[in-house]
């Protein structure tokens, strides 16, 4: 890993690629064939870490024990089918057994670092029986516990990497491994300056694929997962949704932004930032092929107007109402400045003259919105103005090129959409996407209707 001049792939599976024993095998598999992918970066196996975050979260002593034998048995199951190797269930036991002690003290009282601490076992898990399985193909593996390397601030839960003391500590524990045998690893997890553990927010495994891939100066990122690809819109909810075989950065990150969830929003940004392409495959079909991301000036293909449909469930809507807004300076200064303090980070926004209304990203949150709509946050804005919020909404984005040039773009987007009402749209502020809001129960039919019109 120390030769720059030598390929070097990162390599990252996700949670159905490590689900069972098959699917590790799959994945083994892969990383056998490519000689050049030097660290393997893996999610927990898939259920996982939904059962980890349930327990987090404080359950009654009979749905613990339910949840722990879930995740007992998804982890055995793989066991059973290695070698026998008392040592490797004395860890794997090991790992129940302070899931169960954590959860215990979640139904006490639960806190964003213990979720972090609980929450990290199910990559600690599968990365352990991941090195095991490619010990089973005669591939040695070093297993390499991240949190050594991954630096994050203490933002459990949702934690911001170190960009620059992560390079460093990678140059010093990483890159100095032997290069012959191939360095195992998770995602998600990482630990802040005192050494808890802390996690970069749901699915960001492939971010943390995409930082190493970062500071190792990897000359590729592979994120493997359950589709072959990146597609023009989510092939589980479009059925015609056709693959994307490249794609620019600028192009992928916005549909990652806007919900697909192929790629978690923020893996580009270190892609982008070193110019390392990534690609997408599927594990369990390598041989189709896939996506490969990077820089515009790579590209063969000319850029399309329209490259894809995306969709982002858990909108909550906020619309705020003031005459006092009529002709007054400073109101929306103000009304940002309070969510500001909240800690509210607004995604869309439309104003007219005597109202504001923005919306609120719950994604990622296991609860609704309006956990994150506090009382205090709500007295506050009630204070200045009429407020209503409004929740079961869906965010839907077209994502493309030169978008703000078309000519009747209302009538393109809109027409197939005569039947369903829209509740807010944004146009003009990028010229990479036109997103609007609606129903949730329509979401999946408008995007259907939109493939339908902009894609087939
Ligand atoms: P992993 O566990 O491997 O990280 P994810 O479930 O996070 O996998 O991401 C893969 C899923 O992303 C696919 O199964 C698919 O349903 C969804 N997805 C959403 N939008 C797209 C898209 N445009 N192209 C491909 N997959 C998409
Ligand atoms: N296991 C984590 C999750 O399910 C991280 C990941 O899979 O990327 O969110
Ligand atoms: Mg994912």
């Amino acid at each position: 890993m120390s030769n720059q001049s030598q390929q070097c792939v990162i390599a990252k599976f996700g949670g159905t690629s490590v689900a069972d024993y098959q699917a590790m095998s799959n994945s083994a598999n892969i990383v056998l064939n490519n000689p050049n992918v030097k660290v393997v970066v893996l999610s927990a196996s898939a259920g996982i870490t939904n059962l980890l975050v349930a327990l987090a979260e404080g359950r009654e002593p009979e749905v613990r024990k339910q949840h722990i034998a879930k995740i007992q048995n998804i982890q055995y199951n793989i066991l059973e089918q290695l070698p026998e190797n008392p040592h490797l269930r004395e860890e794997i036991d090991h790992a129940i057994n302070s899931i169960a002690s954590l959860s215990e003290a979640a139904s006490l009282a639960t806190s964003p670092a213990l979720t972090d601490e609980l929450v990290s076992y199910g990559e600690l898990m599968s990365s352990r029986l991941f090195v095991e399985v490619l010990k089973q193909k005669n591939k040695q593996a070093i297993w390499f516990d991240v949190r050594k390397v991954m630096r994050t601030d203490n933002k459990f839960g949702k934690a911001v990497p170190k960009i620059e003391e992560i390079k460093q500590l990678c140059c010093a524990h990483l890159k100095s491994l032997n290069t012959q045998h191939i360095i195992v690893t998770q995602g998600f997890i990482g630990s802040e300056s005192s050494g808890k553990t802390t996690t970069l927010g749901r699915g960001g495994s492939d971010y943390t694929a995409a930082l190493l891939g970062e500071a190792l100066n990897a000359t590729q990122i592979d994120i493997w997962t359950d589709v072959a690809g990146i597609f023009t819109t989510d092939p589980r909810i479009a059925s015609n949704a056709k693959r994307i075989d490249e794609i620019t950065f600028a192009e992928a990150a916005e549909m990652a932004t806007f919900g697909a969830k192929v790629l978690h929003p923020a893996t580009l940004v270190p892609a982008v930032r070193s110019n390392i392409p990534v690609f997408v495959g599927s594990s369990k079909a390598p041989d189709e092929g896939g996506t490969i991301v990077y820089s515009a000036n790579s590209i063969k293909s000319e850029l399309p107007l329209f490259r894809a449909v995306a969709l982002r469930r858990k909108q909550t809507l906020l619309t705020l109402h003031s005459l006092n807004m009529l002709h007054a300076q400073g109101f929306l200064a103000n009304v940002f400045a309070i969510l500001a303090k909240h800690n509210i980070s607004v995604d869309l926004v439309t104003t007219s003259e005597v109202s504001i209304a923005l919306t609120i990203d719950t994604t990622g949150t296991s609860t609704d919105g309006c956990s994150l709509l506090t009382k205090e946050l709500l007295d506050e804005l009630t204070s200045l103005c009429n407020v209503e919020v409004q929740e079961d909404l869906a965010l839907v984005a077209i994502i493309g090129n030169n978008l703000t040039t078309i000519k009747g773009m209302a009538k393109k987007v809109f027409d197939p959409l005569e039947q369903f009402s829209i509740r807010l749209s944004c146009y003009g502020a990028s010229t990479h996407n036109i997103c609007f809001l609606v129903k949730s129960n329509d979401a999946d039919s408008i995007v259907n209707l939109l493939h339908q019109s902009l894609f087939e």
